[in-house]
């Protein structure tokens, strides 16, 4: 079969080289002069910072991504977070980091809550797995069951890094399917070469069984006969196809193509999938300013939500001897227009959490709209396919239940390739 891809964003280049390798013509269209979406390196001063991502795979070599790459020959070494993530508290019970902190693992976390939430949360941890709760915010679910500030606090800093959104904003549902997927999956994992590493790969896979990558190109039209894609123009000319996959989003895609007859259930999930926004704020060291690969989650910072010492796995993302510190933190949408402030308050945060440790700010960059850290936040994905015959949808706003950003955008794309196949 003949498939044009619309992007060469990680979805856009996973299915591309998924199908490459079973022998199907591919073409793939991206407007950028680069590869790789939000999902590669910029270089800066021997920094190898990124187009979007934090260089982590959140199930590494073991989740749906690893084992996709694994499966298509992609040549990537994907490096485990040992620990997989740490928990900043501040000391002596205060709510920020002013007087002192200290680090304290996962295993450790239930330690700070009271005796009878350690038994509610040992039950709760049994008892969600069998029956996951419904139509309730992972917010309200805590409250419910767990009404201590700490575990809010830790909720939200978790789904700040995790999702960009606050625990308010995803579904308990989601929130448990994730925490079951790692359990099934296991932890996060920092590929070798860092986002550049994977896309990398994947741009040679689809090369090397033929296909195509046409950079600078924009798909400006999907042709669309009978209701069925038949291909894609660029640059006034058209480029025929059996099937096209898009890695552009459900809304940008439908502005893609006029179907004639309006489908309200699909112009409805459409409305309610919000993109979610964020900040990244990159930071060059002389000596670790973490000294470990796992995340270090901050609940108690106003803004930043998390951060990661990706040279702790590979010191090549940074010049020899220096370190490459990445923090993010979600943006709530009403505060998008303030986003110089957000910035603001976050590199406060930061003093606040590297006292008395010397680092430069070597870039900060801000994600939303047509940019953002996710099209479709979780728990509100439309799914990978249109009112369109043979027209498919890839990518973060199309994720797989339960996957977290690039791990969702694996199962999406499985789930493309199986329905393709049938
Ligand atoms: P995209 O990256 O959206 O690529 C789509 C491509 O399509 C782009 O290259 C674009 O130029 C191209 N395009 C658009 N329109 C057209 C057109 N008309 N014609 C041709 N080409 C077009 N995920 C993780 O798993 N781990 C992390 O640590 C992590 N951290 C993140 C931190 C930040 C700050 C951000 C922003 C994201 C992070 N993510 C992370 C999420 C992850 O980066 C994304 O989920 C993933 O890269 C999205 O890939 P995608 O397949 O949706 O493609």
């Amino acid at each position: 079969m003949k498939i044009n891809v619309i992007g060469a964003g990680l979805g856009g280049l996973l299915s591309a080289a998924s199908l490459a390798t079973e022998g199907h013509e591919i073409e793939v269209f991206e407007r950028l002069p680069i590869t790789g979406g939000r999902f590669t390196n910029i270089e800066y001063h021997g920094f190898s910072l990124s187009t979007g991502a934090l260089h982590m795979i959140p199930h590494g070599s073991t989740g749906p991504l690893g084992n996709l790459l694994r499966k298509i020959g992609a040549d990537v070494a994907i490096v485990p977070c040992k620990p997989m993530a740490i928990i900043r508290i501040p000391v002596d019970g205060s709510n920020n980091y002013k007087s002192g902190f200290k680090d304290i693992s996962f295993n450790q976390y239930g330690s700070q809550f009271s005796m009878w939430n350690r038994l509610k949360l040992s039950i709760l941890l049994v008892t969600t797995r069998r029956w996951p709760p419904k139509n309730i915010s992972f917010e309200n679910w805590i409250c419910k069951y767990l009404n201590e500030d700490s575990a809010h606090k830790t909720a939200n800093s978790f789904c700040g890094w995790a999702l960009s959104l606050t625990n308010r904003d995803v579904p308990a549902e989601e929130a448990f399917e994730i925490f079951e997927n790692l359990y099934r999956y296991g932890g996060t994992g920092i590929p070798i070469g860092g986002c550049k590493g994977v896309t990398d790969a994947l741009v040679e896979i689809i090369r090397s069984n033929g296909g195509k990558i046409h950079k600078n190109t924009e798909v400006s039209q999907v042709i669309v006969e009978d209701n069925t894609a038949r291909g894609v123009i660029t640059d006034g000319i058209k480029n025929y196809s059996d099937i096209v996959i898009s890695n552009i989003g459900h809304p940008f895609t439908r502005d893609l193509y006029d179907s004639g007859a309006i489908d309200n259930a699909y112009e409805e999930k459409i409305d309610n999938a919000k993109p979610s926004a964020g900040i990244k704020i990159c930071l060059a060291a002389e000596e670790p300013l973490i000294g470990h690969n796992g995340i270090l989650l901050t609940p108690y910072c106003r803004r930043v939500n998390g951060i990661n010492e990706v040279t702790n796995t590979d010191p090549n993302l940074a010049p020899a001897g220096k370190h490459l510190v990445m923090a993010h933190q979600s943006v709530q949408q009403e505060k998008i227009d303030k986003i110089e402030e957000e910035i603001e308050i976050g590199l406060k945060d930061l003093k606040e959490v590297f006292p008395n440790k010397k680092y430069e700010v070597i870039l900060t960059q801000s994600y939303y709209d047509g940019w953002p850290v996710n099209r479709a936040s979780s728990g509100s994905d439309i799914g990978n396919t249109t009112p369109i015959n043979n027209l498919y949808v890839v990518g973060d706003g199309a994720k797989g239940k339960g996957g977290i950003e690039v791990e969702g955008v694996a199962l999406g794309v499985m789930n493309t390739l199986d329905i393709i196949k049938q």
